[in-house]
């Protein structure tokens, strides 16, 4: 490509705070009947006061910190002026020049390569209402006006659509892990606009940026993205100009569409918000919440590895999600064999929540519970097949593997002498395999083994039953050699 694309990206992010941002209305509260969470402050009303949520400063300080960012010693919020329906005061409470936390970076990986993307600043602001469209009315619900969101803003550093993409998971992971935020994109609590423009490969100049806005997925960011980059570079191929223009996602047909022009373009006329005190952050607080920051993911992953010796795929498997690493670590605590414990979250477990699309939080294995199969199966009570099938009939029911494995007589058969006998009927019966193995083809015992699980329906310890087929077959063998 003779070009390299610049993107930037303005995040919003919805807090998980239990008010809004400057009155007393619930905030996390989804679904709720329209215009149910309003007061006078956030529908608006003259003369009232706004008051600063401290959560919400605290969840933006956190999230600042996990950002590599610098935290304002001095901070002021700011009016951003314009008009639309869903704005009732026909200004938003914002912040402009003296943001919350700036100049930090996060890292992101693409194709195993690690790269620092900067950030811009992150600060704090509030939600406006939501319009819905009835046919020819326009109906507006002020319940989220005023709702706590912590913008994101990113230098140009992203050059690609996998960039970008890795860029807002990895946003959506940490904020998920310092819980202050859902991050679920399709509800809404994570909103991502773009920027894009081209440049000739080697030169310096920035291209002229489009905005892109509407992106209410992962998918249609990444989407979005590589189609405006393989338009932009078809326009200036063909000695097109790129217009400055705010366009969105077309999700239906697969392409961005102009929604505005520069002509258009909005003046906020900010101003610093004169009802609301400068905030000053001491740098005791900012350390205090330092101090309690949860581990984040990129520090849990390299404890994994070195504390349990998992591999570069468990590792990250299982550090991906907070709440699969706490099971996880939780597993390992009952059943401290983190290799083996492993093993069975990401294979059995994560197989059965990707086939019943349930999550872990749902998980009806508790790590006790799981602790108890894996030491039935080192026991050797059960044999691993047998395990396989315990754990699937848990995760279904919820019951203990013992309860499962004395109810329906799982137990594995160790008993030597009942073995023997299983396999001399096995032998017995199949003359011709055994002929097989005489004449060297050594590699049918594995069917032969197979024979005998089917006899006793999955229940003999396979080590054993190996052990006495092989026994038995090289005294026969011996026999024939004898007899010659
Ligand atoms: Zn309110
Ligand atoms: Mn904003």
């Amino acid at each position: 490509m003779r070009y390299e694309p610049i993107v930037g990206m303005e995040v919003h992010v919805q807090l998980l705070t239990k008010s809004k941002m400057f009155c007393c209305c619930q905030a996390d509260v989804f679904g709720a009947e329209p215009n149910t969470l309003v007061c006078p402050v956030c529908l608006g009303m003259p003369g009232v006061l706004p008051v600063i949520n401290r959560k919400a400063v605290e969840y933006t300080i956190m999230a600042g910190l996990a950002l590599n960012c610098q935290i304002a010693e001095f901070s002021r919020f700011a009016r951003k002026n314009y008009s639309y329906p869903d704005l009732v005061k026909g200004y938003q409470i914002s912040q402009y020049e003296l943001p919350l936390c700036h100049d930090g970076w996060l890292e992101i990986e693409v194709d195993g390569t690690s790269k620092r993307i900067r950030i811009e600043r992150v600060h704090l602001e509030e939600d406006t209402g939501k319009l819905i469209h009835v046919g020819e009315y326009s109906l507006v619900d002020y319940n989220r006006s005023g709702v706590p969101l912590m913008e994101i803003v990113s230098r140009p550093d992203i050059k690609s659509a996998a960039e970008a993409y890795a860029y807002l998971t990895k946003l959506r992971q940490i904020m998920r892990y310092l819980g202050v935020s859902s991050g679920d994109m399709e509800k809404g609590a994570m909103r991502c606009e773009v920027n894009v423009s081209l440049r000739p490969v080697g030169t310096e100049k920035l291209g002229t940026k489009v905005e892109v806005k509407n992106l209410n997925s992962f998918r249609s960011v990444k989407m979005a993205l590589a189609y405006e980059i393989q338009r932009q570079a078809e326009t200036l191929d063909k000695g097109g100009t790129i217009e400055q223009v705010t366009m969105g996602w077309d999700e239906e047909r697969q392409r961005t569409v102009v929604q505005r022009s520069k002509e258009f373009a909005h003046d906020y006329r900010y101003f610093p918000e004169p009802d609301l005190p400068p905030l000053e952050i001491s740098r005791e607080w900012v350390e205090e919440i330092r101090a309690r920051l949860p581990e984040l993911p990129a520090a849990k992953r390299d404890r994994f590895m070195t504390q349990y010796g998992l591999s570069a795929y468990d590792e990250r498997v299982l550090a991906t999600d907070r709440a699969v690493a706490d099971y996880y670590e939780a597993c390992v605590v009952a059943y401290p064999d983190g290799k083996k414990v492993a093993n069975w979250v990401t294979g059995e477990l994560f197989r059965f929540l990707k086939e019943t699309n349930t999550t872990i939080e749902s998980v009806k294995i508790t790590p006790t519970a799981l602790a108890e199969l894996l030491t039935l199966i080192e026991r050797g009570a059960i044999n691993i097949n047998t395990g396989k099938a315990v754990f699937a009939e848990m995760l279904r029911t919820g019951r203990a593997a013992g309860e499962i494995v004395a109810e329906r007589g799982l137990a594995q058969i160790s008993d030597t002498e009942k073995l023997e006998r299983i396999v001399d009927e096995v032998l017995a019966a199949n003359p011709a395999q055994v002929q097989q193995y005489l004449d060297g083809k050594e590699t049918i015992i594995r069917w032969l083994v197979g024979q005998v699980m089917k006899a006793t329906r999955g229940k003999a310890n396979p080590k054993l039953v190996n052990r006495l087929l092989d026994e038995k077959l090289q005294a026969l063998r011996q026999l024939r050699e004898g007899g010659q």
